[in-house]
């Protein structure tokens, strides 16, 4: 059994006009097909080859640990957002008011955790218990590595906004969170 690359949950133009229908042709059929890709690759003929990809994920390192982390983040990064309106659960609203007091404060944490990341990486919403907290991640972090449950992600690789937003990250962090599929993040909940 190879990794297999998850079609995107919705069409390449759905996200518009917040992340256009060429942002995600290449962000998908590239850069996370690339990442699948290696993960087979770099497997192949390894203890490795055919284990599932959260397995590969707490046991690999190098180059296979960062193919493979970064194929899982982005499965999940895609089915964080949706051209839909989503509204959070019951549940998760309270936890989020729990952990950082209003839905407006988390934004504003998550938006300006997410902004000040250095370089390339990952602003992560996970869950520990009935701790919320917001983790930023260089290149292919995880929350997984440190045993906790991952409820939302936003990509921050540059990638992820240079075809339109250039170097705005922010303008792209607004729209990202437009675009969040909070049915998603709620179903996250364990
Ligand atoms: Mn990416």
């Amino acid at each position: 059994m190879t990794i297999v690359l998850d079609p995107l949950p919705y069409a390449y133009n759905a996200l518009e006009p917040y992340i256009s229908k060429e942002t995600l042709e290449f962000h998908h059929d590239k850069h996370h097909a690339g990442y699948v890709n290696n993960t087979n690759n770099l497997s192949k003929d390894t203890e490795f080859e055919g284990k599932e990809l959260e397995y590969i994920i707490l046991n690999a390192n190098g180059g296979l640990f960062n193919n493979a982390a970064q194929s899982f983040n982005h499965s999940f990064y895609w089915r964080c957002m949706s051209p839909k309106k989503t509204a959070p659960s019951a549940k998760l609203q309270a936890m989020i008011e729990d952990s950082f007091e209003s839905m407006d404060k988390f934004k504003e944490a998550f938006l300006n955790s997410a902004a000040a990341l250095f370089g390339s990486g990952w602003t992560w919403l996970a869950q520990d218990g009935k701790e919320l907290s917001i983790i930023n991640g260089s290149n292919a972090y995880t929350p997984i590595l440190d045993h906790k449950k991952p409820l939302l992600v936003c990509d921050v690789w540059e990638h992820a906004y240079y075809i339109d937003h250039r170097n705005a990250r922010a303008k792209y962090l607004e729209g990202f969170w437009s675009l969040i599929n909070w049915d998603f993040v709620s179903s996250n909940l364990s």
